[in-house]
């Protein structure tokens, strides 16, 4: 697997009561970690913006 240049994050919006997805620019990526239940990448481990960050994605378990 490949770095991943950027990331589509997704966060849960409580003005909307919907998912908000943002497109992170990684600069340095730093592994994942992966959901429990379904083995699929949960959270990136990465550096944006100078800064370290953790981005949530949707993984397998997400069915919308
Ligand atoms: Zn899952």
């Amino acid at each position: 697997m490949t770095n991943p240049t950027e990331i589509n994050s997704v966060s849960w919006d409580e003005k909307t009561k919907s998912w908000k997805y943002t497109i992170v620019k990684v600069e340095e990526y730093h592994g994942f970690v992966n959901c429990q239940y379904c083995q699929k990448p949960l959270s990136h481990n990465i550096k944006s913006d100078g800064e370290f960050k953790v981005v949530y994605v949707k993984c397998g378990c997400s069915r919308t």
